[in-house]
């Protein structure tokens, strides 16, 4: 079960987009419209041609004067993806963990209707896979599982300047985003990592994640189904924690 994670130390982040524009290029995705929306967020949301997005919140930093908080979103390639279990039921083989990395990976080829779809992202703690009307099929991030397997870092990775975006085996991943905590926690006390248990893409914040992005932690998610699906999540490995 070891397989590869991501830690995403979003301390470091400074909002250039590099990685989201890498995920673009490498995954060959077309460029998405957008529009003067008053942030400099662009574009709105993740789409079946945005795997990775940015996103910029702006608000009360920890001496009260307003900061940015950069949030480089992403599937988080959960332990037990409760995307595949939906998918398993409703649209077999549209979501495949890969066998060497342990990453999510969707097959578009498998075509579903809205409605299947609805239940994919509704049970999603993440709000992360999106769905393609046209051609029926599921898109998000892959962890570049293709380069991966050849020995290359995912291509958000490979781009990132700042040290934000890191990867490697999952146990090395544990310890660098334990002791980088450790290090944060000495300057913003309210740092931690978002539930490392459970995800490969472990994301380390400095403030409360709410005020990142909605959906950027279990604390965060509103939703019922969102909520009973993150349940579903950690039970079971909090059973393996004890084991
Ligand atoms: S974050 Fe959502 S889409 Fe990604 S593996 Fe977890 S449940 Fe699936
Ligand atoms: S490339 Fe790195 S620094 Fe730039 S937005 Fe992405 S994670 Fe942040």
């Amino acid at each position: 079960m070891a397989g590869k994670s991501f830690f995403i130390d979003t301390s470091k982040c400074t909002g250039c987009r590099g990685c989201q524009a890498a995920c673009k290029q490498w995954n060959q995705n077309p460029g998405t419209k957008t529009t003067q929306r008053g942030t400099y967020q662009n574009p709105a949301d993740l789409s079946t041609a945005t795997f990775k997005l940015v996103r910029f919140s702006e608000e009360a930093g920890s001496s009260g004067d307003p900061a940015w908080f950069f949030f480089p979103d992403q599937c988080r390639h959960c332990l037990y993806p409760l995307c595949k279990m939906e998918a398993d039921k409703k649209a077999p083989g549209a979501v495949i963990i890969d066998k060497k990395t342990r990453a999510i990976v969707f097959d578009p080829a498998v075509k579903m209707s809205p409605e299947v779809f609805k239940g994919i992202r509704e049970i999603c703690p993440f709000d992360i896979p999106r769905h393609d009307e046209k051609s029926g099929g599921m898109a998000k991030c892959t962890m570049c599982f293709d380069r991966v397997s050849e020995g290359m870092l995912p291509a958000c990775v490979k781009s990132c300047p700042t040290g934000t975006m890191n990867f490697g085996d999952r146990d090395d991943i544990l310890k660098m985003a334990a002791k980088r905590l450790d290090e944060v926690k000495k300057v913003h006390r309210k740092a931690s990592l978002i539930i490392p248990e459970s995800v490969r893409a472990i994301f380390l914040v400095k403030d409360d994640p709410e005020k990142y992005h909605r959906f950027a932690s279990r604390e965060a998610e509103v939703g019922l189904t969102r909520r009973m699906a993150l349940r579903r999540i950690l039970d079971p490995v909090a059973r393996v924690v004890r084991s």
